[in-house]
């Protein structure tokens, strides 16, 4: 890879990717970066002030996911691809194939075929996702070793379950299936946990939000499900981006996810640096959970059945051996994470 040439990022704007973009900006990168409209200042005026800062050069390109040949112009003269965009929301849509699956899969071949045409396209990295190795939590049961890793695939989710999990196999199948049918570039996909840690942005729509945000808020003061995850810090998640996208023996998939914790975990961690906060103290039954959650929450009975009370494991040990990624202590991505959002008005301060 040539390090001289410029690196496209994909939905540049998003959590995830303006870390990335800052990553390359201040390693010295030319950074063809990719959003929905340039002209929106909101969201991009972060990036405008990251590469400020910078030893890059940051140039933005307009570009739907939906929009054939939309990329070509952002993927023009690059080696490497760091395809991020893709919706992250898991509510307030009614058709989850335009909302979610669409863009996704759609998205991620119009940028695969315009890879395809530039012919100076070496490598792409993929930001696929845990969702892609598996759909419901209870999967872990039947999971070889009880642990998840990278020979798995979310064989369970559907445009009616899950339908995002559903958009993130759906788009890394479609990846290594247009990989495959050519021999220019490789494909390499991290597939990270959730996601926590400072954003960079405060217009992200990204679940990863709304999570803290229910926690800080006082939302779920009266009690949270049993509901654990893999979590990553966004940092680290940036750097397995751009760590994947030059080392030459990166291959294949990367489970990034640095610890597993509750709801309850999480809130208890955050208690011991703001003890102010409305968090929540308590974990709920599982039937109570079921009984209210379609109403309460609009989640749906059987996504409370498959994913309430189950412990999780994943394997990162690609991550750490392979790709060398160094991961932080869950205390300082969770109140990195909180401080910032209190910094920026997203919770009350207290
Ligand atoms: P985010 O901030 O909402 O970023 C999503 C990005 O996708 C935004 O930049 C958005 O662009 C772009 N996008 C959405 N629809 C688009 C369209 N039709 N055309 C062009 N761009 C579009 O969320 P994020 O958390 O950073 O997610 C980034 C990636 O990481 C996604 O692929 C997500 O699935 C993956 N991921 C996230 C997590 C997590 O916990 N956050 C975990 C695993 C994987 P605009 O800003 O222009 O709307």
């Amino acid at each position: 890879m040539d390090k001289n040439k410029p690196v496209c990022v994909t939905g540049a704007s998003g959590y995830i990717a303006s870390w990335i973009v800052k990553d390359l900006l201040d390693k010295g990168f030319v950074v063809h970066a990719t959003v929905r409209d340039s002209n929106k200042a909101s969201s991009v005026a972060h990036l405008w002030k990251l590469a400020e800062g910078s030893k890059g050069t940051l140039k933005l390109f307009d570009a739907d996911l939906i929009q054939p040949g939309s990329f070509k112009a952002a993927i023009e003269g690059c080696e490497l691809v760091i395809h991020t965009a893709s919706p992250f929301v898991i509510k307030g849509f009614t058709d989850p194939n335009e909302a979610l699956i669409r863009p996704a899969v759609e998205g991620t071949e119009n940028v695969l075929k315009s890879c395809n045409e530039v012919e100076t396209v070496r490598r792409v990295v993929l930001t696929s996702s845990v969702a892609s190795i598996y759909g419901d939590a209870v999967e872990i049961l039947k999971a070889p070793g009880g642990i998840f890793t990278e020979q798995l695939w979310n064989n369970t989710s559907s445009e009616g379950h899950q339908p995002y999990s559903y958009s993130k196999v759906m788009a890394e199948r479609k990846a290594w299936d247009v990989c495959k049918s050519q021999s220019r570039w490789d494909l390499v996909t991290i597939n990270p946990s959730l996601v926590m840690g400072p954003s960079l942005t405060t217009q992200t729509q990204s679940t990863s939000i709304d999570v803290m945000r229910d926690l800080g808020s006082g939302r779920q003061r009266t009690g949270v499900p049993m509901l654990e995850f893999g979590v990553v810090d966004v940092r680290e998640v940036a750097t397995a981006h751009v760590l994947a996208g030059f080392d030459s023996n990166a291959e294949g998939r990367y489970i990034l996810s640095a610890h597993t914790a509750s709801l309850l975990q999480m809130a208890t961690i955050l208690r011991t640096r703001f003890p102010r906060y409305p968090l929540p103290t308590k974990q709920l039954p599982k039937f109570l959970v079921k009984l209210v959650a379609p109403i309460a929450a609009g989640v749906s009975r059987e996504f409370i059945q498959k994913n309430v009370g189950y412990h999780l494991r994943f394997d990162n040990s690609r991550s750490v051996n392979l790709l060398g990624v160094k991961y932080r202590p869950l205390i300082e991505t969770l109140c990195d994470h909180f401080a910032q959002m209190i910094d920026d008005g997203l919770l009350k301060r207290r």
